[in-house]
């Protein structure tokens, strides 16, 4: 039987890939060819455009988008370019364009119009938040630090004064938390990156050393190599981790130990912190997961905290894909793990 040399076979099954993935990819490809006619179109770009392959073949881009300066900038200009588009119909896209040495243009369109609208309403609720609840509470500290300055103050006032202080700052960091979970759920978009679990452990153990020195809580860290590595969002993981760490080190008592590990197996990566404290009693196990859901406990009644960490922990881990859990002994330690797919599975 006559076979094609193998060059030949690679050559055509790349050019069906090539051609499946121009038909399928929700971002709009359009090419030009020497001469800045187009040439080809896929199904996305002619949907994003409100037009049909056959009003765009062979002719000028000026021809067919007259109306979308813009666009035709972006379909006729000679350099490498990244330029906002506007789409019909309110929507809009960042369009990026580069030249071939063979004179050949090729732009493609993505449509971000769910991702800016997003971005907007966020920087909206932090301008209201900021506005609204920020700045009271800045006055109400300012006002308390004034106070002293002015003073004499007895002692007792003193104390009132700093739990003033302390209250402020409390509600300052549980907005913060409420904002942040209110963008994460509303589903913004997260980055996606490779991220090194180690790395993001170390800095936060760096971070909370003072406080698990305060508290005589000592951290051990244990870590595997190589190291996993993930795809996500490297702030919002390191605060889901920050948490857990938080946790772990609140709920301890002086002279116990906290360890944090992470290791992978063939497709996931998993964290746990385990702590030596408090633990949880069986019937909460399932509820500390839930917004604002503190335990009934004294010893946690009697510790600050809002009830959001594991919330805004739990929904960053499954939205990048992951789960996580908490297992515990009432008066022995908990441990809480979380899991996610590895970057690149072996
Ligand atoms: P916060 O710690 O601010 O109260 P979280 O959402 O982080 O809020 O935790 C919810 C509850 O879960 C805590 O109030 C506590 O009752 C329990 N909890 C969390 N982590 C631990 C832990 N490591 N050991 C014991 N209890 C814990």
């Amino acid at each position: 039987m006559h076979r094609p040399p193998p060059e030949t076979i690679v050559g055509m099954s790349l050019r069906a890939r090539y051609d499946y993935l121009f038909r399928t990819t929700s971002d709009g490809l359009i090419t030009l060819d020497a001469d800045g006619r187009i040439d080809r179109i896929n199904p996305s770009a002619a949907a994003m455009l409100r037009v049909t392959p056959e009003d765009c073949l062979a002719r000028l881009p000026s021809q067919v988008f007259k109306a979308n300066r813009l666009l035709v900038n972006l379909l006729t200009l000679q350099n490498d370019i990244t330029v906002d588009i506007r789409l019909p119909e309110h929507r809009l896209a960042v369009g990026f364009g580069a030249t071939f040495e063979d004179g050949g243009r090729m732009v493609v369109l993505q449509d971000v119009t769910e991702q800016r609208d997003l971005e907007s309403r966020r920087e909206a609720l932090a301008r209201t938040v900021a506005h609204d609840l920020r700045n009271p509470l800045s006055a109400l500290e300012g006002f308390a630090e004034l106070v002293q300055k002015f003073g004499p103050v007895n002692e007792q006032q003193e104390r009132f004064l700093t739990r003033i202080r302390q209250t402020s700052q409390k509600l300052f960091d549980l907005i913060g938390s409420l904002v942040e979970l209110a963008w994460i759920e509303a589903g913004m978009p997260l980055e996606h990156v490779p991220v090194q679990l180690s790395t993001l452990i170390e800095s936060i153990v760096t971070e909370l050393a003072p406080f698990a020195r305060v508290r005589g809580v000592i951290i051990a860290v244990s870590k595997q190599d190589p190291m996993p590595i993930v795809m996500g969002d490297p702030a919002r993981l390191r605060l889901a981790i920050y948490h857990l760490l938080h946790n772990a080190i609140l709920y301890s008592h002086a002279e116990q130990s906290v360890a944090i590990h992470c290791w992978q197996d063939v497709e996931q990566a998993f964290c746990s912190v385990a702590d030596q404290g408090i633990g949880i009693v069986p019937g909460e196990l399932e509820q500390i997961f839930d917004r604002m859901y503190r335990s009934n406990d004294e010893y946690v009644r009697n510790l600050p905290g809002g009830g959001l960490g594991l919330t805004v922990a739990r929904t960053i881990v499954e939205r990048h894909g992951g789960q996580i859990w908490a297992e515990s002994t009432y008066g022995e330690g908990s441990t809480f793990t979380f899991v996610l797919p590895l970057a690149e599975a072996r």
